[in-house]
């Protein structure tokens, strides 16, 4: 059974100029720990495609399933990451780290060793008392990422989360989540309009076409293998 299955998805937008079809039947399937990249044009519906993904948005038409079942809405044991990581300036970053547990109700102390614990493991916990505004681009990146591992995630989205740091910086962050992916077994979905992003992180590789998205080819990335 696969992690996530979006089927025949379709998404039409109401906006200022008219009806938009974002999505026509966006087809994808998702195996238990396994990467798969999308990638595809700005405006063929990735981002539509990951708020289905995420239970965030019902879709017009089709069928989200988690684990073979309907998707009700959003659930616990899955992150979104957004380009803008998503963090909320106010809080610490140890806050951060454990906004994902917070609204799972657990308590305090737990809480907070399990944030560090997931903090360590991006290189973070020395800055645990640090806001969001004293971090660096790619420290944010790894902050966002924290919070989701702190939650024992089996489906991690990411929608671009790469595509606001500069050049050396998107390289190393690559590699940390190639790290992270590996080491907790959690499936994901990275959505890229980056090619080489694609192929370093995907095992398959989902072409889209131009808006309104589809599927155009799927390719298995042989290079790309869990533990090389
Ligand atoms: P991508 O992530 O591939 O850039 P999106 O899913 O963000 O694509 O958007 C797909 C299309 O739908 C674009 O043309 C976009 O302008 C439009 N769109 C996205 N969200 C909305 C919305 N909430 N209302 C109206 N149009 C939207
Ligand atoms: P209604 O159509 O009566 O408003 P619901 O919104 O409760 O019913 O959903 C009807 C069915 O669709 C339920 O089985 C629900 O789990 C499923 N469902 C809800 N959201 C989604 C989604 N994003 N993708 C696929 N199925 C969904």
């Amino acid at each position: 059974v696969p992690k996530l299955e979006l089927r025949a998805v379709r998404q039409r937008y109401r906006g200022s100029r008219g009806e938009t079809l974002a999505l026509d039947r966006m087809d994808l399937a998702v195996a238990p720990g396994e990467s798969v990249a999308v990638l595809g044009p700005s405006g063929c519906g990735k981002s539509t495609s990951l708020l289905a993904a995420c239970g965030l948005q019902r879709p017009t038409e089709g069928e989200v399933l988690v684990d073979g079942a309907p998707l009700a809405g959003p659930r616990l044991e899955t992150a979104l990451i957004l380009q803008d990581f998503g963090l909320m300036p106010w809080k610490t970053v140890e806050q951060n780290a454990a906004l994902g547990l917070q609204v799972r109700r657990m308590p305090k102390k737990e809480r907070m060793s399990r944030a560090h614990d997931a903090l360590r493991q991006v290189g973070l916990d020395e800055f645990a008392k640090a806001y969001p505004s004293e971090l660096s681009g790619g420290m944010r990146q790894r902050l966002a990422m924290a919070r989701a591992l702190a939650c024992d995630i089996d489906l991690l989205l990411m929608d671009e989360p790469l595509s606001a740091l500069d050049a050396l910086l998107r390289e190393e962050m690559q590699n940390m989540l190639k790290r992270c992916w590996r080491e907790e077994g959690y499936a994901q979905v990275l959505v890229t309009h980056s090619i080489e992003e694609a192929v370093f992180l995907g095992q398959r590789i989902v072409v889209m076409t131009p808006r309104p998205g589809r599927v155009a080819k799927v390719v298995d990335n042989a290079e790309m293998v869990a533990d090389d």
